[in-house]
């Protein structure tokens, strides 16, 4: 029985996610960056909440905690780093599993944004979800952790079969589409840039995206095809990276 995915525009840029095991009706919600809004969204659906995944511990993925939980009783789960916020029910880390109902959830360890970053990733429905590791055509700053990091943590993304449906938490990709082309001429970016610029123009969502589709446009997974571009010419990959990564910080675009 397979996983249904409901995803909603809230705070400025954020996605939430909602997510419900069809076998058992049990719901899980990705992150809670606003608490208000995940509610109305449950109720809308009359889907019960059990569960809450964090990926990382920033105000905008784990600030609504404490509120979803009063509200549904649902058990807070995520790596170790969201106390510094919220209270955990359960600390996971990467190889854990976290089951929903019928559904597992491989917890893939994704440090880099934050150095205890994970992704939740259910391979019976090939769905995954990212926080701010991935995004599309861009990935997430490095607040905490290093290129290398960073760059190993992405790779166990693109390790994912080419058609997981990959969340990401953000409507970035726009912008991440304007320094892509900055760097990158390939005409399967170009033409996926394009189509981001319509889709933006008539107001529809980006995300999710695909792992295929990721490897083949997203320039921080291109890296080392763009090392000579961003002056990493000859540098090992994570130094590539590194460069499109430093780059895309000061891109004014
Ligand atoms: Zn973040
Ligand atoms: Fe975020």
């Amino acid at each position: 029985m397979p996983l249904t995915v409901h995803q909603f525009a809230c705070l400025s840029d954020n996605y939430g996610f909602l997510a419900r095991d069809e076998a058992t009706g049990l719901a899980a919600c990705i992150d809670t960056p606003d608490a208000g809004a995940i509610l109305r969204e449950l109720d809308k659906l009359g889907w019960k909440l059990s569960l809450i995944l964090n990926t990382h511990w920033h105000p905008d993925h784990a600030g609504g905690n404490a509120e979803v939980k009063a509200a549904t009783g649902a058990t807070i789960v995520g790596p170790k780093e969201v106390t510094r916020i919220s209270a955990l029910d359960r600390e996971v880390e990467g190889g854990d599993v976290v089951e929903l109902g019928e559904t597992r959830f491989k917890v893939i360890e994704t440090g880099g944004h934050t150095l205890g970053h994970i992704a939740y990733y259910d391979a019976a429905d090939e769905i995954a979800f990212v926080g701010d590791t991935l995004f599309a055509l861009g990935c997430g700053r490095l607040f905490e952790g290093d290129a290398a990091q960073m760059w190993t943590s992405l790779q166990r993304l693109a390790a994912l079969p080419d058609d997981t449906t990959v969340y990401c938490a953000h409507e970035y990709t726009a912008s991440n589409a304007r320094f892509a082309l900055s760097v990158d001429d390939d005409p399967t970016l170009r033409r996926r840039a394009e189509a981001v610029f319509a889709a933006r123009e008539r107001g529809e969502p980006t995300v999710p995206t695909t792992i295929g589709l990721e490897k083949a446009t997203n320039p921080f997974l291109r890296a080392p095809k763009l090392a000579a571009r961003v002056g990493a010419a000859g540098k090992p990959d994570y130094e590539a990276f590194g460069a499109v990564r430093a780059a895309k910080d000061v891109f004014k675009g």
